[in-house]
């Protein structure tokens, strides 16, 4: 886990459960397998010996201002493969070359680095297949978000970042992530919180221990913290995390499955 932090990098007292914004690695046998470039994305070590695959749940800045600012994807030899769910490869290119690019950045990335290839998501599920099953779901955010699953014969990995849970999701929400070895929770606020953000798109940390209860997961993290959420702020929160298999997501953690 490499980017913890939801909405705006916080370097101020987030030593312990991280600063940085989404970015999660996934490694299996052939691929490096990364969801979201936020600014934990300048911290990944791109393999050459496996097949890099960049997965975008959605555009908001927090989950691809890192992507030009990890060196090794200047040098890398290989192709990186860009995809989302939540639009086709064209629509993708469009829109990190908007942001990277004119008025919002000083290089066209998109026009230097030619190892950047854009594909549709139904491509990568192909090119994965058979070792590695790769589902995805709609979740509830602002201007769209999707929720994914990476299922190889070790394990299963769900991340549901970002999403505002309602009870309409329940049951599709407990099909897709069942089994699940590790599974990432938006749980950036609290119920009370809760109260004045409706429409912000984010979860709570009370409905990651009530769905943890009701699902068939080994493991749940909350994670995309608040950025005005202190160490010590999350440490007093772990108290109400009374279900073993629910913790909150650190910075630099791995996760073996
Ligand atoms: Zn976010
Ligand atoms: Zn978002």
């Amino acid at each position: 886990m490499h980017g913890t932090r939801g909405s705006i990098p916080q370097p101020n007292e987030t030593s312990k459960y991280g600063g940085n914004t989404s970015c999660y690695e996934v490694l299996t046998d052939d691929h490096q397998i990364i969801f979201d470039t936020g600014t934990g994305f300048q911290n990944v070590a791109l393999d050459e010996h496996r097949t890099t695959v960049i997965l975008y749940g959605h555009f908001h800045h927090d989950h691809i201002q890192g992507l030009p600012f990890n060196l090794d994807v200047f040098a890398h030899q290989e192709d990186i493969y860009l995809s989302s769910g939540l639009v086709n490869r064209q629509v993708l290119k469009n829109l990190i070359q908007t942001y990277f690019s004119g008025g919002y950045f000083p290089v066209d990335i998109v026009n230097i680095l030619k190892q950047l290839k854009f594909l549709n998501c139904s491509t990568v599920q192909r090119k994965l297949s058979p070792k590695i099953e790769l589902e995805m779901i709609e979740l509830n955010h602002p201007g769209g978000c999707m929720g994914y699953y990476l299922k190889t014969k070790r394990g299963k990995f769900s991340y549901l970042l970002d999403n505002e849970y309602n009870a309409d999701q329940l049951d599709s929400l407990l099909r897709f992530v069942d089994g699940s070895s590790l599974l990432m929770w938006d749980g950036m606020f609290t119920e009370k919180e809760l109260e004045h953000r409706q429409g912000w798109g984010h979860s709570s940390i009370e409905q990651a221990c009530i769905f943890a209860e009701q699902a068939n997961v080994e493991e749940l993290r909350i994670s995309h913290h608040s950025p005005s959420r202190t160490d010590a702020q999350l440490d007093e929160l772990s108290k109400m995390l009374t279900s073993p298999k629910v913790s909150f997501a650190m910075q630099s953690t791995v996760v073996e499955i």
